[in-house]
Formats: structure tokens, C-alpha cells, sequence
């Protein structure tokens, strides 16, 4: 027991869930201060027109019983009792006239694209080693390397020995490059378009080895119910949420913080401070740039080609269910939709019907996306939000275009689909306070580096920071794995045994 010190924790997002479950269940009193009216953050789902609505996940990582991150996920209930969809493929790409799809037999997708381009044979073989090699991989959720020993630390890093080896020489590969290599316009296209741009060998052969082996999947009820379970655990371990409580400030003095001021004026003094949102508006709203990030970090917010961030404009409609395409996520060709001052010739649509909790009355939801990569395209979104009608104008535009372009590709929908809504980078930069209204953290590139980070803000103690944006690959795991780092840190600091 630690006299139940008090930390103030911002934002209920997965990190900040993780975060807030973890310190309650080693003794502190936590209170976790989120600005919208529901928990959540980035991961969403919500109900339109009496349709489940899934907001963001298309897939989670750690869905493998046995495995390190799937234990963490129970640590925080967000999987008790959850049956899993494992949908037939993890990507798949009409191009040229063919379909390439990296469905969940890798010899399937081997020969399928052989049949394609017999020519592409060798290096489909390679890519297949990749794969098969990297299954062996396991991720790191013990403790951060930061608290480890040396001698801990050199045993967490040959535990994936030769598939560490093999994913740092990958990493070095851009996979456009990789995608080059192929002779057939398919595969060269299925390559390029699997990942979000900027996007490493490494990554790809690491994600399609997890999703092959069950280690990436579809919990049932999708954001929602995770989001939910989580909720209830830290309620239950007598966590307090407040939410519509947006922090205004971190209280700091004598280079420690001590609490928060919410927007309502309210001014709450804690033991610890834990940011569970963007490091980067945290430093700048929040300590008025007072403190500054650790270098590393700092480094990736300044240096864009090396770590780039993703996001995109996503459309959602409602279809009848038996209208969707059979891949839950597909890419297609279709005619210029005009996007961010640029043209987009492609579609990425996901679907859901998979899952039987987000069919209703025969009718499912189909999201459109529209990549929207990096700084640009979400100064192009802001500069629009401060015109007048001009915000709404665009997203018009775009859903009408999107509209047209789906009635193409699926002739079976014309008359059928019905326009829901639509996320544009303003969306999560308003919503979440996200850096260039990002989805997803730095995508990892051949330039970036992984870095040890620690969550600490040099200069300031008693302040961590949690969340997405510390690991080297974004997504909800490494939002709860960091959540879980940041709790480590405070109780290494606090010396409280961590059990
Ligand atoms: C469209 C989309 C698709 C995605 N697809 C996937 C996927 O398939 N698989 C996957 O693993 N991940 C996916 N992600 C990414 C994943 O959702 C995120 O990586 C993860 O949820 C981030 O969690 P977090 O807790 O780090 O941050 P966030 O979820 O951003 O949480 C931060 C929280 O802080 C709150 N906040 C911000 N400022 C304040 C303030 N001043 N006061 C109080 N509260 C504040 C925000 O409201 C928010 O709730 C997707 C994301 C999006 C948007």
C-alpha cells in the first residue's frame, strides 16, 4: 500500500483506461479526466439509425491466448469471454484485372499470386520465409526496457533472437521499394497498398505473420465493448471518471507536477500526473512549453519523412449486408475523386458483417477511406474548418464522389447505401488533440529508428507520459502496453513492488 497517492490522469483513451485499472490495482486512487461525454479516445464505435457502428479498429493485435499481450488485455478484462472473428484475409487488392489477397493461409496467397505471375515466383517464395519466420516473434509487455537490468534487458532481446535479426534487416526495405521488385501490376499495386505509405518490409511481414497465426483477429462488439469492459474493471477497482472534464493545465512547481486544472476552473493537486494523450500538445497546451519532451521523442514530432503520421478521411454508410464485398478489407481502382487538393484513384472499404452484433435488420456498415498522409493534408482540413461552409462543402464533395464510386464497383448497391457521416484529420484533431489530426502515431519507416523512450519529461518529476505515440508502432496495444509502462514507472519511483 502507498497512503493512496493521488494521480490525476488525462484522457480515457486505451492508455489512460490501462493506465487507471493498473494504479488502482496497486493502490493508488486514481481519477482519470476525459474531455469528450464518453471513454474511448480513438478507439469508437457508437449506434446511428439503430446500426452498431464500428468507428476505428479493423483488426487488434494480441487476440492469441498464451501470449504476452493477449495477458495484458486480461489484465484489464477488455477480452473476458470475447469470441473472436478471424476474418479470410488481412488486405485484399483488385488491380489489373486480377485480385491479390493476403488471406490467412500463406501458401494460399503464395500460390494464388504464383498462378498470377509465375515470374513473381521466387520472390513470393522469399517473402513467405519472411513471413513464416517472423510468427516467432513475441512482443515485449513485461516491463520497459528503461526499468530492466542489463541482464534482463539482453534476455527480453534474444527471446526473439533470429527474428529480431531478420525484422531490422527488413526494416531497412521500404515496402514500396519491395513492391517494385514484382513484375506483375498486381502485386506491385497489393504491396503498395497494404500498409499506410512510408511503411517498412519489416512491418508488413510482421503484421501478416501475426494475423496468419491468430494473433491479430476481430474481438466480437468490436471498439465498443472493449472500451466498455475496461471501464467497468476500473470502476469497479473504484477508479472515478470524469467525463465532459477537459484539463486546461498541469500544475507545476518546483520542477514537479501537482495536479491539473480542468477547464471549468476546478483545481485538483495530485501526487502524480499521468498525460495519457498527445505528448505533443501536452507539452505545448498543457505546460505552456515549459517542459519539453525527452530528445528522442522530440525527435520523431520534428523530423516528418522519418516518421510520418497517417490519417485519413473515412466515410461511413449503411448497406444490405448481402450487398458488401466478401473481403472485409478491399481495394479498388475507381475514377479521380478529388481529395485534399490532389486526386486519389483508389478506395479502401472495410465491412463488418463478419461480426453478427453489427448486422441489424439485414443492413451493415461499409466505411470508405480516403488517406490523408501527414501535415499536409491536415493543414488542407484546417484551413478549410475556418471558412465558412467550406468544411462542409468538401466533405459533401467527397461523400457524393465516394458515393458514385462505390455504385460502380458494387452495382448492387446503387439505391441501397445510405450516407452516415464522416471523420476527416479534424475530426481526430478536435476529438482527441491528435498531432496533424492523426489516427495512428508515426507510421514506422526505413528511416525511423526504434528508440528506448521512458515517458519522462526531463526536468519535471512526478509527470508521465502514456499512450500510442511512445511505441514504435502505433494501435491499441501499444496504447495499453504503454499505459501498463507508465503505471511500472511511477511505482519504480514510489518503490512499490510490482506484482
Ligand atoms: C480510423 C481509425 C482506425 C484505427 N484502426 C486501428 C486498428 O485497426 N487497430 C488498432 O490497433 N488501432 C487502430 N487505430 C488506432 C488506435 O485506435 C489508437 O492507436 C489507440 O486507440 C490510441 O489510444 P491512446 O489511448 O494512446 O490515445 P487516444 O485514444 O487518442 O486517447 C487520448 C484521450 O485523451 C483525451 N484528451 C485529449 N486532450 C484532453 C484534455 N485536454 N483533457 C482531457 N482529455 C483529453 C481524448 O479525448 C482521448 O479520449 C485506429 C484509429 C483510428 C482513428
Amino acid at each position: 500500500m502507498n497512503g493512496q497517492k493521488k494521480i490525476a490522469i488525462i484522457g480515457a483513451g486505451v492508455a489512460g483506461l490501462a493506465a487507471g485499472i493498473y494504479a488502482q490495482l496497486h493502490g493508488f486512487r486514481t481519477t482519470i479526466y476525459e474531455k469528450s461525454s464518453v471513454p474511448g479516445g480513438a478507439c469508437m464505435g457508437w449506434t446511428q439509425d439503430g446500426l452498431p457502428i464500428e468507428g476505428s479498429m479493423r483488426f487488434l493485435a494480441g487476440t492469441q491466448e498464451g501470449t504476452p499481450l493477449y495477458d495484458c488485455w486480461n489484465e484489464v478484462d477488455a477480452l473476458r469471454d470475447t469470441m473472436f472473428v478471424n476474418p479470410d484475409s488481412f488486405f485484399t487488392v483488385e488491380d489489373s484485372g486480377e485480385t491479390i489477397s493476403f488471406c490467412e493461409d500463406l501458401d494460399t496467397f503464395c500460390s494464388n499470386a504464383e498462378k498470377i505471375s509465375p515470374e513473381d515466383s521466387r520472390l513470393l517464395q522469399q517473402f513467405r520465409a519472411f513471413v513464416l519466420k517472423a510468427q516467432g516473434h513475441v512482443l515485449q509487455t513485461q516491463k520497459p526496457v528503461d526499468l530492466m537490468s542489463p541482464l534482463e534487458a539482453l534476455r527480453v532481446n534474444s527471446a526473439n533472437g533470429e527474428v529480431n535479426k531478420l525484422l531490422a534487416r527488413l526494416h531497412n526495405v521500404p515496402l514500396v521499394d519491395f513492391a517494385q521488385k514484382f513484375h506483375h501490376p498486381a502485386l506491385r499495386c497489393a504491396f503498395r497498398q497494404v500498409l499506410p505509405p512510408g511503411s517498412t518490409l519489416a512491418y508488413l511481414v510482421l503484421c501478416y505473420a501475426k494475423f496468419i497465426s491468430g494473433d491479430i483477429a476481430v474481438p466480437v462488439g468490436g471498439s465498443r465493448r472493449i472500451i466498455k469492459r475496461m471501464t467497468d474493471m476500473y470502476l469497479k477497482n473504484d477508479g472515478e471518471l470524469q467525463v465532459n472534464a477537459p484539463v486546461k493545465e498541469i500544475i507545476a512547481a518546483n520542477g514537479a507536477a501537482r495536479g491539473v486544472i480542468l477547464e471549468s476552473g476546478e483545481r485538483l493537486l495530485t501526487h502524480w500526473v499521468i498525460s495519457a494523450c498527445d505528448p505533443a500538445y501536452t507539452c505545448r497546451k498543457l505546460l505552456q512549453d515549459r517542459y519539453a519532451m525527452e530528445k528522442k521523442l522530440q525527435l520523431r514530432f520534428a523530423a516528418p519523412e522519418a516518421y510520418p503520421t497517417f490519417s485519413l478521411v473515412r466515410l461511413f454508410f449503411s448497406a444490405p449486408a448481402d450487398s458488401l464485398p466478401l473481403a472485409r478489407t478491399l481495394s479498388f481502382a475507381t475514377d479521380v475523386i478529388p481529395a485534399a487538393g490532389e486526386g486519389q484513384s483508389r478506395l479502401t472499404v472495410t465491412q463488418f458483417s463478419d461480426d453478427p452484433l453489427f448486422v441489424q435488420k439485414g443492413r451493415a456498415e461499409l466505411c470508405a477511406d480516403v488517406p490523408m498522409p501527414g501535415k499536409r493534408a491536415f493543414k488542407y482540413w484546417e484551413s478549410l474548418s475556418v471558412q465558412h461552409g467550406a468544411y462542409q462543402v468538401e466533405i459533401d464533395r467527397l461523400a457524393s464522389a465516394v458515393q458514385l464510386a462505390l455504385e460502380k464497383r458494387f452495382p448492387e448497391m446503387k439505391g441501397q447505401l445510405k450516407y452516415l457521416r464522416c471523420h476527416t484529420p479534424m475530426t481526430y484533431a478536435d476529438r482527441l488533440n491528435a498531432f496533424h489530426g492523426s489516427c495512428v502515431a508515426f507510421v514506422p519507416t526505413a528511416q525511423s529508428r526504434p528508440a528506448q523512450l521512458t515517458g519522462r519529461l526531463p526536468g519535471l518529476s512526478h509527470m508521465l507520459l502514456a499512450g500510442q505515440w511512445l511505441g514504435d508502432t502505433a494501435g491499441m496495444h501499444t496504447a495499453l502496453v504503454q499505459g501498463k509502462f507508465a503505471v511500472q514507472r511511477l511505482c519504480h519511483d514510489e518503490r512499490i513492488l510490482w506484482d
